[in-house]
């Protein structure tokens, strides 16, 4: 393991906690994240993102966000010595140096609110470091990046630009992983700290509605955000299968186009049935720091700092 941590900004873990029973310490079946295989691949920071899947719609969407999120505190009180919840990337930094996991969190889908951007209160109180403000489902105050469907918003409408600003307020980054160019370019015009793209890849390098372009990519370079790289497999490539140098060309023209501060890593395990060949789990993210032959300090720009930067940016 290197001095640095490496920051994984995006997996799907909690889910298999909660619905499945899973524990990180036992090796999760079929799964891709467990605290030893973290611990191998140096990956001491991880957002657990809490999903909201639209069939909690319409009025069960916050009570399944809070679960989540609850179950991500519960894994941190069963195993103290492994694993803490980092409110701040001070914490988060002062956990993974004591040789734990610091578990940030994430909500992944804004029709967890619900339409009441009260109940990004709770989210704060919970310890919510960004919320993802859509999924693949449109809102009725944000246009997702799939296929427009009858009644769904041009971008970021008026009452969108409430909910981000409320989450600035509170401490929560918008996340634009999902969401349409509209919604992106409203986002990124807006006065609040540099957005992230949570889980993301290149449009250049495979033309896909969740990938990002490489003007998207400029764009929120010059704004001093940050794309976690995913390796979803269906997003790398046309086939559906990736190995790690599928993976390698997203990372390599992301950092062509965008420069070293906007890369990090968004992996998406437990969100996928399998990773790219050789980048099969979240011990093997090293592999993907070694091939990019980066200088250690964009390395760790690339592994860890991108990320935090952004987040300690919404801070408040
Ligand atoms: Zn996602």
């Amino acid at each position: 393991m290197k001095g640095f941590p490496v920051f994984d900004g995006h997996v799907d873990t909690i889910q298999k906690v909660l619905d499945d029973g899973a524990d990180l310490d036992a090796g999760v079946p079929g799964g891709q994240v467990d605290f030893d295989r973290l611990e191998e691949g140096g990956v001491r920071i991880l957002c657990f993102a809490c999903w909201v899947s639209p069939d909690y719609l319409p009025d069960r969407c916050f009570e399944r966000a809070v679960s989540l999120l609850e179950a991500v505190h519960d894994l941190a009180a069963r195993h103290p010595r492994r694993m803490a919840v980092a409110k701040t990337m001070a914490e988060a930094e002062g956990i993974a140096g004591s040789g734990r996991l610091a578990a940030v969190l994430g909500v992944e889908g804004g029709h967890a609110i619900e339409g009441d951007p009260g109940k990004l209160e709770r989210f704060a109180e919970l310890g919510v470091r960004y919320m993802t403000l859509t999924w693949n489902n449109h809102l009725p105050w944000a246009e997702s990046c799939r296929e427009r469907t009858a009644g769904a918003p041009v971008g970021l409408t008026a009452f969108g630009r409430k909910v981000v600003e409320r989450m600035a307020g509170l401490g929560i980054a918008a996340d634009l992983s999902h969401a349409s160019p509209r919604t992106f370019a409203d986002v990124l015009e807006m006065d609040v700290p540099p957005p992230l793209c949570s889980h993301s890849a290149s449009s250049s390098v495979h033309e896909h509605c969740r990938n990002l372009s490489d003007g998207q990519i400029e764009a929120l370079a010059a704004r001093g955000g940050v794309v976690g790289l995913t390796f979803v497999p269906g997003f790398l490539a046309s086939s559906g299968k990736a190995d790690l140098r599928t993976v390698l060309r997203h990372a390599e023209r992301i950092l062509s186009v965008g420069g070293e501060r906007v890369l990090g890593i968004g992996s998406d395990f437990d969100g996928i049935e399998r990773g790219p060949e050789d980048l099969e789990d979240c011990s093997r993210i090293p592999c993907l720091l070694e091939a990019l032959r980066l200088g250690e300090e964009a390395e760790y720009l690339v592994a860890s700092r991108n990320l935090m930067r952004v987040l300690e940016a919404w801070e408040v």
